[in-house]
């Protein structure tokens, strides 16, 4: 399930991305959205005490300026408080409330989502207070003063923001298995698609998705839900501008970042070419879990070895994704089809995956019998106070580290493969986040 999202709404210059910064640290974007086809917001990961959550700066609200995005900016800031779980409605304490802010506290009154008033610039306690509670006014509540540049009074915020927030274990898992079929054009995605509905199409029924970009096709097997996003059953749009292949790029990545469960197809006879590694990398940007699907697999001459020759081949260039499942099929014949699902199944039970803390701790107690963490040039020894699994989909799980820059890349990668060997999570990536003490 993804993270919780807190919304950052108010005027410009305020001190907005002052406070995402101070939110998120120096944690880069978690999300890469094709600018202005959808969402053009940037998501940064962010967490508070054992919470984590995405911040999404809205941009400058302003409702009595009629510049030519107005229009724009306030679908931009409308949709990203729809998505959120709470709002920071930041407001300038050395200017005082303006009549933008009114406007923007009453649209902000007429919405669901809580609302936090984060009264910035407030550098001076005694002062801080009385700035502050010139914003009673505004009807939204308490106002919280705050300073974004030296983090003033963020943490009176932060302990109330993450009451609103669902705890981890209250985002219910959705039943449904999202399963993108995605892959370079002819590699079979269609004919992978109707072989496997073969027979049963009649208790198919297809829906169309919410965008133009795929089609996307309910099945029912073995008692549970699969939504197939087939990003293949639309006629590829002939566009002199982009050409095919631009489309079919974006496409293939909206449908990764819809799905649980990415089946990357490939053509047996092609084997992995370079745009194959684009998807893998983006399939793994995203945090989605994946299977490895060789389709064609009729038109290769085989002997017995052929098979882990193959599998060699592939794991070589795709061994950043060497959790991934391999499985060769036909199309045409069917050859392993149906054991598609099963793949998807223990990927898809891996990627909702938790583990207790205590395993992750055995683990880590595990790892440093073999192997501590090198000294560093001054002296100092990178220390693991303990391990927790924050959230899933993918699996991620916290490091809290006495200092994160004392652990170099080629330990993370060590504690990283421990953890595989360990607790396993075939199918899906799994993300490690360093984290030292505030
Ligand atoms: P945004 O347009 O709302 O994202 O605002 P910015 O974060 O870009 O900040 C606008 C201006 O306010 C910048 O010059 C910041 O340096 C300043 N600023 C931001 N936060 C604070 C603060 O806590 N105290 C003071 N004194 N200035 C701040
Ligand atoms: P898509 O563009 O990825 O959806 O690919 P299609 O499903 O349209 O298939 C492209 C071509 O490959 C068609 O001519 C198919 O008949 C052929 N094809 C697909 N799967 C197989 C397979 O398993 N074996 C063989 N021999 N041909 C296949």
């Amino acid at each position: 399930m993804p993270l919780p999202i807190v919304a950052i709404i108010g005027r410009p210059n305020v001190g907005k991305s002052t406070i995402v910064n101070r939110l998120a640290g120096d944690q880069q974007a978690i999300v890469h959205d094709e600018p202005g086809i959808t969402r053009d917001r940037t998501y940064r990961p962010a967490f508070w005490l054992d919470r984590d959550f995405q911040v999404v700066d809205t941009g400058g609200l302003v409702f009595d300026d009629d510049t030519e995005f107005l229009p724009m900016i306030r679908e931009q800031a409308m949709a990203a408080l729809k998505e959120s779980s709470a709002a920071i409605f930041v407001v300038d304490g050395q200017t005082g409330p303006t009549t933008g802010d009114n406007e923007i506290a009453d649209w902000l009154r007429q919405q669901e989502v809580p609302v936090l008033l984060a009264v910035n610039k407030c550098e001076s306690p005694e002062q801080g207070m009385i700035q502050a509670s010139q914003f009673w006014e505004l009807g939204l509540g308490n106002p919280y003063p705050v300073s974004g540049i030296h983090g003033n009074g963020t943490g009176e915020l932060l302990d109330d923001l993450i009451t609103y927030l669902p705890r981890p274990e209250e985002i219910v898992a959705n039943d449904e298995i999202k399963v993108a079929i995605i892959g370079r054009p002819n590699v079979g995605k269609s004919s992978l698609l109707n072989a496997f509905l073969g027979e049963k199409r009649a208790i198919v029924s297809p829906i169309s998705g919410t965008t133009r970009d795929a089609i996307d096709t309910l099945v029912e097997r073995n008692g549970k839900t699969y939504r197939l996003i087939d990003t293949a059953g639309i006629r590829r749009k002939k566009n002199v501008e982009y050409g095919a292949e631009f489309f079919s790029i974006n496409r293939a990545f909206k449908a990764i970042r819809r799905s649980d469960v990415v089946l990357l197809v490939l053509d047996a006879l092609d084997g992995v070419t370079d745009q194959d590694l684009k998807l893998a990398a983006r399939i793994i940007d995203e945090g989605r879990a994946a299977i490895i699907v060789v389709n064609k697999w009729d038109v290769v001459e085989k002997d017995s070895y052929t098979i882990y020759d193959f599998q060699k081949i592939i794991l070589s260039r795709l061994y950043f994704m060497d959790w991934a499942e391999t499985i060769f099929v036909s199309a045409v014949t069917g050859q392993r089809v149906e054991k598609i699902i099963n793949c998807v199944d223990t990927a898809a039970e891996q990627h909702r995956r938790r583990v207790t803390t205590s395993v992750i701790n055995e683990a880590l107690e595990e790892a440093a019998r073999w192997h501590s963490p090198t000294t560093s040039r001054q002296g100092k020894q990178g220390k693991v106070y303990y391990g927790t699994q924050v959230s899933s989909q993918p699996p991620t799980i916290a490091l809290f580290v006495n200092d994160p820059k004392r652990f170099n890349d080629n330990y993370r990668r060590y504690i990283e493969s421990q953890f595989r060997q360990q607790l396993g999570f075939p199918g899906t990536p799994i993300r490690l986040l360093w984290r030292g003490k505030k």
